[in-house]
């Protein structure tokens, strides 16, 4: 197993919230189509100042927002206006190009979860842009519970479609705990421990770290010494690179900088061929970040 840690970024402007960001990594770029794993909290909101994000842009990929506690209210400019709540997917698909906003509500005072970005595949990354709800209902066991945000595992199936095969779960495990999990041996797989401490397959996995297991297993062993909380995410290897700069998935250099091209040319001329803004947002529109001096290489 490839233990990832993780590394602490500043989401946000002023008074920002501060994520733990496992994936991606030098040394590794994706877990199925999964590229991009943050993990925040439990931060007292009042202390912390809570999750702002302003309006800003997407582009060839899916977010998907899952909370352990808390809620966030989210505003995208394909006209969805929706609440993100715990044990709650929001998968919001950027195809083409979109924008949104995240804030933390008023009513919130814990804010704990994650935000992961899974790459679209090329066949499907021009798509127009969509946003899903989906409640996974709880499937309980012998000391776990599981709830099947996408894919399919220990007999619950979502239904949300997906653009590639993947997996998404949460499951939380009593202390004392061991769960054989039957999975798909195409699939490679990441576990981020939320919380506890966890033997996977014999080998340790610390809070807050992402464990990444290659493809070629059809079982999953985990011993759970205390009470944990987890993602299990998964897919086949994506078998594309790409390029990832900034809130862009791309294929070239070039078209990811078009793409910066255009989210400028919105928010100073009012309006893009690409890009539009989420309406009635309280927050300006975040400026994207000057180019890097090199052109950036395709990963993966
Ligand atoms: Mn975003």
């Amino acid at each position: 197993m490839e233990i990832l840690s993780p590394r602490e970024v500043p989401l946000g402007g002023l008074r920002a919230m501060t994520v733990r960001r496992t994936l991606p990594q030098r040394q590794r770029t994706f877990v199925g189509a999964w590229c991009f794993v943050d993990h925040y909290g439990p931060d007292d909101v009042d202390q912390q100042g809570g999750m702002v994000v302003p309006p800003h842009p997407h582009t060839g990929l899916q977010t998907a927002s899952w909370l352990f506690s808390g809620e966030i209210e989210h505003r995208d400019s394909a006209g969805h206006h929706a609440f993100v709540r715990p044990g709650e997917l929001n998968l919001m698909t950027a195809g083409r190009g979109i924008s949104h906003s995240e804030y933390s509500t008023p009513g919130t005072t814990v804010l704990h979860g994650a935000q992961l970005w899974l790459a679209l595949p090329d066949s499907d990354r021009h798509t127009e842009p969509d946003f899903e709800h989906h409640v996974p209902a709880a499937v309980t066991g012998d000391g776990w519970e599981v709830r099947v945000f996408l894919g399919s595992v220990l007999g619950s199936t979502s239904p949300v479609r997906t653009h590639s095969p993947l997996l998404g779960a949460e499951l939380r495990l009593r202390a004392g705990t061991t769960l054989q999990i039957p999975v798909d041996p195409t699939y490679e797989h990441g576990l981020l421990l939320d919380s506890g401490s966890l033997a996977v397959d014999g080998e340790a996995v610390k809070a807050h770290e992402l464990g990444f297991l290659d493809p070629g297993r059809d079982e999953i062993e985990i011993v759970a010494a205390e009470d944990a909380l987890f993602l299990l995410l998964g897919g086949p290897p994506f078998g594309e690179q790409i390029v990832m700069w900034w809130n862009f998935i791309g294929r070239e250099h070039d078209e990811v900088a078009a793409y910066r091209a255009q989210w400028q040319h919105l928010l100073e001329e009012g309006s893009d061929e690409r890009f539009s803004l989420p309406q009635d947002d309280p927050e300006p529109a975040l400026p994207a970040p000057v180019l890097p001096n090199a052109r950036m290489l395709k990963r993966g």
